[in-house]
């Protein structure tokens, strides 16, 4: 199977993941939040330049959608959770999506986003291509084990091939 960009790694579509205090996010009533998350090797190109200006193989890559977009404020507000999920596994879905799209950084590590004056390393200028952001050591089985006890229904989930 694959995406866009690259071998999908791990993808789950549309999980129930419970019930969110609507008033919290400006919303007039609780709703139901759902999750897509997508995790890919990215293969399009032979090397990938990373923030901090390495050469990296089959990055892997990371993007997190709710019923809202790329909106996950709602996790900070749970009031009711689905079969497979507790506030712990929120919570760390919550700090898993803070890497939201790691392929996609206009920045390298030597830029701020006040000062994006060119790389005073290699002259890398801000925003003319995307920079990867290596995700931490164990990333995939992170994300894996927020999932591992919910029962999906056909054609939600897969596991691509390992790395
Ligand atoms: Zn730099």
């Amino acid at each position: 199977m694959n995406g866009l960009n690259g071998e999908t790694a791990f993808l789950v579509k549309d999980v129930l993941v419970g019930k969110y205090d609507g008033r919290a996010v400006g919303e007039s009533r609780n709703g139901h939040v759902t999750v897509t998350v997508r995790m890919e090797w990215l293969t399009r190109q032979d090397e990938y330049e990373t923030i901090a200006h390495e050469l990296v193989r089959r990055p892997l890559d990371f993007a997190i959608m709710t019923h809202r977009g790329a909106d996950t404020a709602m996790f900070e507000h749970m009031v009711d959770y689905a079969r497979g999920f507790d506030p712990a596994r929120v919570q760390e879905l919550a700090r898993l999506a803070a890497y939201h799209l790691p392929s996609m950084k206009a920045g390298c590590v030597h830029q701020s986003g006040v000062n994006k004056a060119p790389c005073p390393v290699t002259g890398y200028r801000w925003g003319s291509a995307w920079l990867v952001e290596p995700l931490p050591d164990g990333f995939l089985e992170r994300v894996k084990a927020v999932f591992a006890d919910v029962r999906f229904k056909p054609g939600q989930r897969y596991d691509g091939p390992m790395a």
